[in-house]
């Protein structure tokens, strides 16, 4: 076979020779040591947790090594691709403060643009040309039934499947052969001729997992599509090399065609990058433990993050603890100090699955909240609710004032501890339901109803906003005692029954008459906050 010849046919446009483009894309001029990351998504419209995994990891991998973190976009598929998509991965991976240094539409450096894979066609088809010159790529014509009918037959004898060795039927296909199908104007694929021996395994050193063994490829993958487009497996080379990453992290499931990659690096001359294949991220489910499914588990999407209002500060704070064992005692420790003092370590990274648990989120959320300025508090809820409350929700910053002397109660600001009463901006919007608007939800009360109405009645007949703390609980204590409660929780105790309830009882009635909720902060400050004609009229509305 003429390699030359056929690589004029198969691309008649002539390409600059391969050297301009390692010209035109020039080894960084970085510090030794320093890593260039990337973050290659499909925009497919779904942006998961474990793209923000690996995010956080290249960004901190990249940037404590005076690196660079870039952003690629993978559309060689454009059945998977949504309109928006790109702009949505930009706007998740920003909301969780990922630094990207350069990229589709991140604004820094062109050196090494375009960004987009499908604008990147012709580099490689100069690639797969000079392939094809050096016979190592050829053009294959089995149709898709072709194709299946192999698969069945290879399924039948308990082969491997794929097109490979002697399966691969236009491999070694006769000249004529190939001009024929090519003069018919038949379909064709470019695949890679691999010089594979699945004979031979070998040992290599994956930056997160350790030494994994591994297989050669010996399967004549396919390099470029029927329309012109690259698969993964050469986009991956060809881009990786000429944007010169020095280390590739991404998802386990690409382990498997390590081996394709390999042969490919090897094949094009080009060095290979440092791999770190990320564990995926588990949870578990009853008594056992599976994969974080797109069906079955919202939490996946970075998209339920934002609608529930988890602080994206916390989000990090659990994706760090997941990806890095020491990180959290670290941050115990230090729990002031900026994320980026960490000292993030690949080789500190999970090599099996991380459990990922709603729970332990939830509990670090509750504590990152709990340590904002009410300010602080004030400005992150209202980005989300002005994005996803209720009408009602967004009127409760017409009076920045009020709602901060909520928050400044809620959040135990000014008192010996902190309160965590707030997990997320959504949970916190119905906790602070209350002073807004009369309570939606009503505790049960544990008194009953009478018994109940006269201690209302009763507190109505002498409370006063002009009270301060000491007088108003002198107040409710005498309520208690007029009505049979212990007025001392001490005198309640030592004889039970000669009481109906104690002071606490009592206090719980006006608490919920007053917010709904049995568990509150401070009564006295809470109706210092609503004032005396909101507390009048909501206590009136319970008798
Ligand atoms: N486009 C691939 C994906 O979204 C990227 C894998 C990689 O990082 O190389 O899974």
């Amino acid at each position: 076979m003429d390699f030359e010849k056929l690589a004029a046919r198969l691309f008649p446009k002539e390409y600059p020779a391969l050297e301009w483009y390692e010209e035109r894309y020039p080894l960084r001029a970085l510090e030794k040591g320093a890593e260039v990351t990337r973050l290659a998504p499909s925009p497919t419209g779904f942006i998961h947790l474990g793209n923000l995994f690996v995010a956080i990891a290249n960004e901190r991998i990249a940037h404590e090594s005076g690196g660079v973190l870039y952003l690629r976009i993978e559309d060689t598929d454009l059945k998977r691709k949504v309109d928006g998509a790109v702009e949505a991965v930009i706007a998740a991976l920003k909301y969780f403060d990922i630094q990207f240094d350069e990229g589709a539409e991140i604004g820094g450096s062109d050196a090494y643009a375009p960004w987009y894979q499908r604008q990147r066609a012709e580099i490689y088809h100069a690639y797969v040309k000079e392939l094809v010159r050096r016979g190592r790529a050829y053009p294959c014509f089995c149709t898709e039934e072709e194709l299946a009918a192999l698969r069945e037959v290879q399924t039948a004898n308990k082969e491997i499947t794929g097109y490979y060795g002697k399966y691969a039927k236009w491999r070694d296909a006769r000249e004529e052969e190939v001009y024929a199908a090519l003069d018919a104007g038949k379909p064709y694929v470019i695949r890679l001729r691999s010089m594979g021996d699945p004979a031979h395994k070998f040992t290599f050193h994956d930056e997160i997992k350790g030494d994994v063994t591994v297989t050669e490829n010996d399967q004549d993958v396919v390099i470029l599509k029927s329309d012109g487009i690259p698969t993964y497996h050469f986009a991956h080379a060809v881009d990786d090399h000429l944007m010169r990453t020095t280390l590739v992290i991404r998802g386990e499931e690409w382990l498997a065609s390590l081996p394709i990659h390999l042969e490919l690096f090897d094949t094009l001359g080009f060095r290979r990058p440092k791999y770190g294949h990320n564990c995926s991220l588990m949870k578990m489910d009853g008594a056992s433990k599976r994969k974080l499914s797109k069906r079955k588990d919202p939490e996946l999407s970075l998209s339920f993050y934002r609608q529930e209002g988890y602080h994206p500060y916390a989000v990090k704070v659990y994706m760090l603890t997941l990806l890095n064992s020491d990180f959290e005692e670290w941050h115990l420790k230090f729990p002031e100090k900026p994320l980026t003092e960490f000292k993030f370590r690949i080789s500190k990274m999970s090599k099996s699955g991380a459990l990922f648990d709603l729970d332990k989120l939830n509990d670090i959320s509750k504590t990152e909240l709990s340590r904002l300025s009410a300010e602080e508090m004030l400005a992150f809820l209202k980005e989300w609710a002005m994005e996803f409350g209720t009408e009602e929700e967004k009127g409760y910053f017409a009076d920045e004032g009020y709602l901060l002397k909520a928050l400044t109660l809620c959040m135990g600001i000014g008192g010996k501890k902190r309160r965590k009463d707030f997990i997320t901006a959504k949970q916190a919007m119905e906790e602070l339901r209350y002073f807004f608007a009369a309570p939606a939800r009503r505790d049960e009360y544990r008194v009953d109803g009478e018994t109940r109405a006269a201690i209302l009645s009763e507190f109505l007949s002498s409370y006063s906003a002009a009270d301060d703390a000491q007088v108003w609980f002198a107040k409710v204590k005498e309520v208690a005692s007029k009505l049979g409660f212990a007025a001392e929780m001490r005198d309640y105790k030592a004889d039970l029954a000669a009481y109906k309830g104690s002071v606490s009882d009592v206090a719980e009635v006006l608490r919920i008459a007053t917010t709904g909720r049995a568990n509150t902060p401070d009564l006295w400050t809470i109706m210092q906050i609503l004032g005396e004609e909101c507390v009048v009229a909501r206590i009136k509305a319970a008798i």
